[in-house]
Parts: structure tokens; C-alpha cells; sequence
């Protein structure tokens, strides 16, 4: 096989990324935008030793749950993949991913319950990050840095395409320019754009600390921006991925979001972590709350706590919580929240959970939240937790792969999975979120 053959196939499965995968020749070839059991005609673009990857070129026989895709930079843009999919199809797509990789990856054998599905398919995402770049302002392309130009994205909210005329007519009014890294000139890097009940906050990131013009681009974000509380610039003067650099200036209004969840009220900074979708982040919190099964005398440890939602979530109906966060702005506003939302019994502590947990003194916890990062927990944050040998632990994660080998560590320190219940917190995207129940079958060995 080589580049530009032309192939066609038969597609036989779906990859992790929402892609299509089909044989050719001998190798597994992924097709980008080709649905299941589909026979499509494409063209090798790139031949690896043991796969390839291939080009769509036509649908030869196309799937019944095949649609016409709502968004118009679907088949550019690198964020969504199941646009030209039915949403039931991506429902079934994701139980399957997490049964998926927790038989293959984990060995776990608890039942996987069906995804709960999401009203809004659009418009549900309180968070935003367009790179601006010399090829546009907009999200980037599959695996890559090249900035897909576009004017909106569906799955944001209203304020997303006001956000971005209005930085545009500013830039073009004043000649602004995006940042180059290679040359180091110019110094616009990306838009950052969070909303919630308080309003809309707008952060511009900015390689160097000059923002030039910066009153006409409040005048504009004001007058264009409908709902705007505030307008940040963020300063990232480093060579990263990372988007948001430490520094940030108010330019006008407020520099934090409050948004709600049930009966409580979170204080929001732009540096803290806050899921993106709130209707789903209520189920997840729910679903997470029944697991906990707490009777009001339980201890519970919520590890990667952020602005410490899902403990305070909980703590009505805990003994005591105690919240564990690595960012200081996100411990500062669990603190704060706490007062928000008239919580006495929780406390919270800034450091990484695999430093702090096993320090922490006083009563052993009852029940364990775990919500952490895409990359999972360290292995020794997990034996440190078997060690306390709480009764229950619930597992909130966003990546099926690191779950099923976090899960698979736990059944080993004589903890069983007992339920699996994914959320789709990310519709039309490939991620999805889970909420998991593991029981303790023995004492810990360790
Ligand atoms: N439970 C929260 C946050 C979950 S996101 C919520 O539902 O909103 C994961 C959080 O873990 C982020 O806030 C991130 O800053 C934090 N984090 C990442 N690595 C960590 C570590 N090693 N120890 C503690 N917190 C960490």
C-alpha cells in the first residue's frame, strides 16, 4: 500500500476519535467521516507500518443513521465528529466505547448502562477557545495546529458569534495582529469566552503584556456582546499549548463568573476548572450523589475537587467533606462557595492528591470522590486511597481508557466495580464522561 492508492472498503468500526476504520490490502485503514458498516471509496493519504490513514472520497453505500451535517465547518473542523451522524447512533457509539475499554483495557466485567443522552445538542457549551492565528480565528483542525476560520461554533452558546465579530471589526479597525511564534510578532494568541448565570466573560490572551487599543475593544465587546460582566485580558508570554497564561487584567467589569447547579451557587475563575455542560453536569452530579449513598455520618474525600462541586454537592448530607485541588485560584473559590452556599462542614486543601491525601490526618474517609484530569490518577494516589479503605469510591472521569486502567488498579487493592453509568456531557464530539460505583470486597493488602 501507498499514498494515493485508491481504495474501497468496508467500514467495520470506529475508533476512539469517532473516526471510521475499515481493512484494505491487509491493514486497517482509518476514514475520518465514514459511519459504520458504510462502503465508501477513499485515497491513502498517509501509510504507517501497521495502518493507515485514508481520505473520504465518496459514500458508496451509506449508513441509514447517515444525516446531513448542521454545522457548515463540520468536515473542517477538528472539535465535533458525529455531525452527519443521528444522535441515537453516537448514543449507542459511546456505551460501546466505555464497554469497549473497560473489557479490553481494564478486564472489568460490570455492566456498562446506556448513556444518558442530552436534551440540547447545540448550544450547550458554557466555554470557548479560539486560537487566532494567521490562517483565521477559530478551533483547530483534527490532530493539528492549523486554525480552522470560523464565524461560530453550534455547540457554544448565542453569545460565541458576537464574541467573534467583535474582536474581528477591532482587529481590522486597528490593525491588530495574531501572534506569530515563529517570529515572535504581533501578540494576539487566543479568545477565551465562559459563560454563565452572571453573564458572559470575555478574556483575550495576549503574548505580551501590551494590549494595544484596549479601550475600543471593550467599546466594541460592550456594545456587541449582549449579557457581557466582563472583559479580561489573560498574558501568555510562554512557548506552550496551554492557553491561559497566570497573569490576568480586568479591562472592564467582572473577573469571575458565578453560575448555578441545583440549590447551589459556585463562584467561577477563569483559571478554575468548571464543566462545560451544565443540564449534563446536574445528571453527573446526581448520579455521582446517588453512588455516594451517603446517610449524613459518612466522611468523603472529593479529590480533584476544582471549585469544590461535587462535594458541596453532597454535603448536606455528609458528616464532613474534604475537598483536595491542585489550582489555588479553584481552592480559593471552594472556600469562597462554601460561604455561598452556607456549607460548615467542608474543608479543602491546595496540592496535588497523590502529596496531600496521604498526609491528611483525622478520620478516615466513608466514601472517596475521584474526578481527575483526562490522564487519570497516579497509581500511588489510588493505593493511598485503598489504604483508607473507604466503603465506597466514586470514579468521575472524562476518559474512558485511563478509567478502565485506574479501575483495573482498584479491583487489585480489593475494590469491585459495581456500576457504570456514562453521561454525554460533550454531544456530536467523541468524549464522553462516566460515573462509576466501586464497592469494597476485602481488606486493603497494602
Ligand atoms: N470535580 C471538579 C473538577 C474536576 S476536573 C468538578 O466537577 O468541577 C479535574 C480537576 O483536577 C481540575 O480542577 C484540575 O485542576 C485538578 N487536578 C489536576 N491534577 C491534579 C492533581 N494531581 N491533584 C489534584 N488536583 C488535580
Amino acid at each position: 500500500m501507498k499514498k494515493n492508492d485508491i481504495f474501497e472498503i468496508e467500514i467495520t468500526g470506529t475508533t476512539d476519535d469517532g473516526d471510521g476504520v475499515g481493512r484494505f490490502d491487509g491493514m486497517a485503514v482509518f476514514v475520518p467521516y465514514t459511519l459504520l458498516g458504510e462502503k465508501v471509496r477513499g485515497i491513502i493519504v498517509k501509510v504507517m507500518k501497521n495502518y493507515a490513514f485514508g481520505k473520504l472520497l465518496e459514500v458508496i453505500e451509506p449508513s441509514p443513521s447517515r444525516i446531513k451535517a448542521e454545522c457548515e465547518y463540520f468536515y473542517k473542523c477538528g472539535g465535533c465528529r458525529f455531525w452527519n451522524t443521528e444522535y441515537e447512533k453516537e448514543l449507542e457509539y459511546k456505551t460501546q466505547k466505555v464497554k469497549d475499554c473497560l473489557e479490553r483495557l481494564g478486564r472489568i466485567s460490570a455492566e456498562v448502562r446506556p448513556v444518558v443522552g442530552c436534551e440540547r445538542v447545540k448550544g450547550y457549551r458554557n466555554k470557548g477557545q479560539f486560537p487566532v492565528s494567521k490562517d483565521g480565528i477559530g478551533i483547530y483542525a483534527q490532530h493539528s495546529h492549523r486554525v480552522v476560520d470560523v464565524n461560530r461554533c453550534i455547540i457554544q452558546g448565542d453569545e460565541n458569534p458576537r464574541v467573534l465579530a467583535a474582536v474581528r471589526s477591532w482587529m481590522t479597525k486597528h490593525g491588530i495582529e495574531p501572534y506569530d511564534e515563529e517570529t515572535g510578532s504581533g501578540s494576539l494568541r487566543h479568545i477565551y469566552t465562559r459563560s454563565g448565570d452572571s453573564g458572559i466573560l470575555v478574556c483575550i490572551v495576549t503574548a505580551t503584556a501590551k494590549l494595544p487599543f484596549e479601550k475600543e475593544l471593550v467599546d466594541e465587546l460592550r456594545a456587541g456582546v449582549e449579557g457581557l460582566s466582563g472583559a479580561l485580558q489573560n498574558i501568555n508570554d510562554k512557548k506552550t499549548n496551554v492557553v491561559l497564561g497566570k497573569k490576568f487584567r480586568t479591562l472592564w467589569g467582572q473577573d469571575h463568573l458565578i453560575d448555578s447547579i441545583g440549590d447551589l451557587k459556585f463562584k467561577i475563575s477563569p483559571l478554575s476548572f468548571y464543566q462545560v455542560n451544565k443540564e449534563q453536569t446536574k445528571v453527573l452530579y446526581d448520579k455521582a450523589k446517588e453512588f455516594a449513598a451517603l446517610s449524613g455520618k459518612e466522611v468523603v474525600w472529593d479529590l480533584y475537587c476544582g471549585i469544590g462541586t461535587i462535594g458541596q454537592y453532597m454535603a448536606g448530607t455528609a458528616k464532613k467533606v474534604v475537598g483536595i485541588e491542585v489550582v489555588p485560584q479553584a481552592i480559593e473559590n471552594a472556600k469562597e462557595n462554601m460561604r455561598l452556599n452556607g456549607i460548615q462542614n467542608a474543608e479543602y486543601y491546595c496540592g496535588t492528591a497523590e502529596a496531600i491525601a496521604p498526609k491528611l490526618r483525622g478520620e478516615k474517609p466513608d466514601v472517596v470522590i475521584l474526578d481527575p484530569p483526562r490522564k487519570g490518577c497516579e497509581e500511588s494516589l489510588l493505593k493511598t486511597v485503598a489504604r483508607t479503605e473507604p466503603k465506597r469510591i466514586v470514579y468521575v472521569s472524562c476518559k474512558p481508557s485511563t478509567l478502565a486502567r485506574d479501575l483495573r488498579v482498584l479491583e487489585d487493592l480489593g475494590y469491585k466495580t459495581v456500576a457504570v453509568q456514562p453521561v454525554d456531557m460533550f454531544p456530536r464530539t467523541p468524549h464522553v464522561e462516566c460515573c462509576v460505583l466501586l464497592c469494597r470486597t476485602q481488606h486493603s493488602s497494602i
